[in-house]
């Protein structure tokens, strides 16, 4: 089912992200992992591509099992900026066989080699010359993008990175996925000013559950977040202690969830990657209020 589909009805729900294994040995967990969220029924699951160190190969192999086995929607992520023209066309026929119907079309970070290089020689720049890619192949997918209510850490300023996403949008994006947040006015502040520059499209906030110390730290490099005090002194306190971290972490993260479903947000994307145990908390936090 598409995504546009399911973004159009009045339940509030939540879907789940999950990646791909680093190595080939860990398929069996990842797969089991992801097969446990999947039984959740979340509204959908997206599987990344390559992020984070994940390889890409089994991107696809996850989202048709979560479909095909359990009945869930899934959205698969597609980066292009490490990859030739070739490559991405192959991807792009290889998920459309496989009956995908939804597609993440990102560019992806920038890697040391790329950087070695003058821009003008890579071949795709930006993620609208995926989307482009995409819509010339004449695939019917419903395509998702990325977008940043802190502003994507490369843009100079907001005005040019609403500009930008805008351009994507109108290339055929159907719907965005933020990166995550911990300050929900970030997010009804960015929602402003989209809707102000004309874009439309459905908006799914992402929200990450921060179950232990380390992540913080990775979690705002990664996405250059910013840390509410009351997010911090959840940390400083529970930090030591794994498991008092773990469950303030999910109770954040419920009580971002609350707020959003609050103030007019249907679904939310919840960033609990790997780990059915989060997922299933926050879910069962939610109960009564997901219906
Ligand atoms: P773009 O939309 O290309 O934007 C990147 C930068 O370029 C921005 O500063 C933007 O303002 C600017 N820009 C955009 N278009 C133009 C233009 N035409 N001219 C000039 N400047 C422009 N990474 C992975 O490797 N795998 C994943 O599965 C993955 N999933 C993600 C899911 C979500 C929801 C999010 C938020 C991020 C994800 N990422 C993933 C990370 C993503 O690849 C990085 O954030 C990357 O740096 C930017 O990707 P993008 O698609 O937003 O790029």
């Amino acid at each position: 089912m598409k995504i546009s589909s399911l973004l159009s009805g009045d339940k509030l729900s939540l879907s789940f992200e999950v990646f791909p294994p680093k190595t080939d040995t860990a398929m069996e967990s990842v797969k089991f992992a992801t097969e446990e969220i999947a039984k959740l029924s979340p509204l959908f699951m997206s599987v990344t591509y390559g992020a984070g160190g994940g390889t890409s190969k089994y991107t696809l192999d996850i989202a048709k099992n979560i479909k095909k086995q359990y009945g869930v929607p899934t959205v698969a992520h597609l980066t292009c900026v490490s990859s030739n023209r070739e490559t991405v066309r192959e991807k792009i026929e290889e998920m459309r066989i496989a009956g995908i119907e939804n597609v993440m079309a990102l560019r992806g970070d920038i890697t040391p080699e790329l950087e070695q290089k003058e821009k003008s020689e890579w071949i795709f720049q930006h993620a609208i010359d995926l989307i482009h890619e995409i819509k010339e192949s004449g695939a019917d997918f419903c395509i998702g993008a990325a977008c940043y209510p802190e502003v994507h850490p490369e843009s100079d300023n907001q005005t040019e990175d609403i500009k930008y996403l805008k351009e994507k949008v109108d290339a055929g994006c159907s719907f965005l996925t933020t990166q995550m947040f911990f300050d929900n006015n970030l997010l009804y502040n960015f929602l402003y000013k989209i809707r102000e520059a004309g874009i439309t499209v459905p908006v799914i906030p992402g929200v990450m559950p921060i179950t232990n110390a380390n992540q913080v730290e990775r979690a705002i490099k990664l996405s250059g977040s910013f840390m509410p005090q009351r997010f911090k002194n959840l940390v400083d306190k529970f930090g030591h202690s794994p498991d008092a971290m773990k469950q303030a972490g999910i109770v954040y993260a419920t009580d971002q969830i609350i707020d959003l479903f609050a103030n007019g947000i249907k679904n939310v994307h919840v960033y609990s990657m790997n780990k059915p145990d989060v997922a299933e908390k926050i879910l069962n936090n939610l109960s009564d209020i997901l219906g």
